[in-house]
């Protein structure tokens, strides 16, 4: 079967793919998660790794979707994740794709919070992982167990150290900018990716939270966040992100590079090129839509690969313009951040 290009009704081409493993977390991020109360999906709900390898097999055979990124929830509380990165590593992207992978592996990404880095890295680097972004928004110890709701800042950082030691192709460092919370720490932790020789990408707050804190005053625009870089570290920008969600600066001392993420302020929905599967098997054409397809019920009821591969291109065809934070008519989401996939 030759691969054929998956495009939604604003003429983008769908070339990535997130797939949540687990609802589930060992952190309590405040801007994500209630300090209690979550209720998680039941097990039997949570597609098997059989299953979720169906899905990506025609995401990429079919559609020429050449990127899978894993996230949650906290993907490694998923037991036996390297297995999974296994099957998925094995994916090569269609010869006749017109993807600069054509004939290649896919690009397999980890989002991780890193609390559990040091015990499994090695184990998933060797089974195929190529790049990991673990999130870390402070540097201070009682902040970040205030952030996380839990004191672990020490075992993050040693998974980040274990993480640069492991070979990946590329390690990133996330930190959501929180106005009060964290804005006073931009620089620092931009100086702590430059020595460590990995990229930081701040991301603007989004309305995701599960307590409902989210008020336009807390996001940190990316205007602000390069501006306060740049007072100390002079920094060029990178041109052209394409379909990638940071826009990217270098520093001039060349020192690398710096990215922001802003979602809020700068949204990139005029080039997504994503698509998400939450851990249940819900198909989303938008990390803030309002409609899920079920994928889950099509395999359990048991829809071959020519029925799945329908139901993905109707809900393409419904891929909106692009979410409408700050806006009268933004809705946000039932599910949250964690629930669905960052
Ligand atoms: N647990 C993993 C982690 O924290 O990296 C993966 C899932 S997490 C939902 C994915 C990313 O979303 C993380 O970098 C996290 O910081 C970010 N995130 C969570 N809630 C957010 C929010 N309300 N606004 C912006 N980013 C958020
Ligand atoms: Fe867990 Fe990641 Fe959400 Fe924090 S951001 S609560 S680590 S899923």
């Amino acid at each position: 079967m030759s691969v054929r290009d998956l495009v939604d009704p604003f003429g983008r081409t769908i070339r990535d793919l997130r797939i949540s493993v687990t609802d589930r977390c060992n952190f309590r991020c405040t801007y994500c998660m209630p300090a209690e109360g979550m209720v998680w999906l039941p097990k039997s709900d949570i597609l098997t790794f059989e299953e979720i390898e169906r899905l990506a097999r025609i995401f990429v055979g079919r559609y020429g979707v050449d990127g899978i990124r894993l996230t949650g929830g906290e993907p490694t509380v998923r037991a036996h994740l390297s297995v999974l990165v296994e099957k998925l590593s094995r994916i090569v992207v269609p010869a006749d794709s017109p993807s600069p992978l054509a004939g290649r592996p896919i690009d397999l990404a980890l989002t991780t919070n890193g609390a559990t880095l040091v015990n499994c890295v090695d184990e998933l680097r060797a089974a195929g992982l190529g790049r990991i972004n673990i999130s870390l928004d402070t540097l201070d110890r009682a902040r970040f167990e205030h952030m996380t709701r839990r004191d672990e800042l020490d075992r993050v950082l040693a998974g980040i150290d274990a993480a640069v030691g492991a070979g990946f192709s590329s390690v990133k460092i996330n930190a959501v900018v929180e106005r009060g919370v964290n804005d006073d720490e931009i620089l620092a932790l931009a100086d702590f990716g430059r020595a460590k020789g990995v990229e930081v990408r701040f991301i603007e707050f989004m309305p995701l939270d599960a307590e409902g804190h989210w008020v336009n005053d807390k996001v940190v625009s990316q205007d602000e966040i390069v501006s306060r870089i740049a007072e100390k570290h002079p920094l060029e920008s990178v041109p052209a992100r394409g379909a990638a969600p940071a826009d990217r600066w270098r520093y001039l001392d060349g020192a690398g590079t710096v990215g922001v993420i802003p979602s809020v302020t700068k949204p990139f929905c005029g080039d997504c090129d994503r698509v998400r599967l939450t851990a249940d098997g819900q198909f989303r054409t938008c990390l803030f839509a309002t409609t899920e397809f079920d994928l889950r019920a099509l395999i359990r009821s048991g829809a071959d690969d020519d029925g799945l591969a329908a139901e993905i291109e109707r809900a393409v065809g419904t891929k909106w313009a692009g979410h409408q934070i700050n806006q009268v008519n933004f809705v946000r989401p039932k599910r949250t951040m964690s629930q669905i996939g960052g």
